[in-house]
């Protein structure tokens, strides 16, 4: 069982385009890190590297859901253009 530290909104974290991650500050001085990759797959633990804090990430899960189907439909067209 993961006991919280917080409930923290996505809009409230801040993102690295580079690495993909959501991060937001840690009392200890460290950040809590969520990648978006984990969030896509359901995820809503944010760690800290440095202490054994957690936060619960507030998000729309369908928005990231989302974006999954978007990719599918554009292999489904790739896949009837090869049906002549
Ligand atoms: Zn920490």
């Amino acid at each position: 069982m993961s006991i919280y530290h917080d409930e923290v909104e996505i809009e409230d974290m801040e993102y690295d385009e580079e690495t993909e991650t959501y991060f937001y500050p840690c009392p200890c001085g460290d950040r809590f890190q969520i990648s978006k990759e984990d969030l896509e797959n359901g995820e809503e633990t944010a760690t800290c590297p440095s202490c054994s804090l957690l936060v619960k990430v507030i998000y729309d899960k369908e928005n990231f859901m989302k974006n999954e189907k978007k990719s599918l439909n554009c292999s489904k067209s790739e896949n009837s253009v090869k049906v002549p």
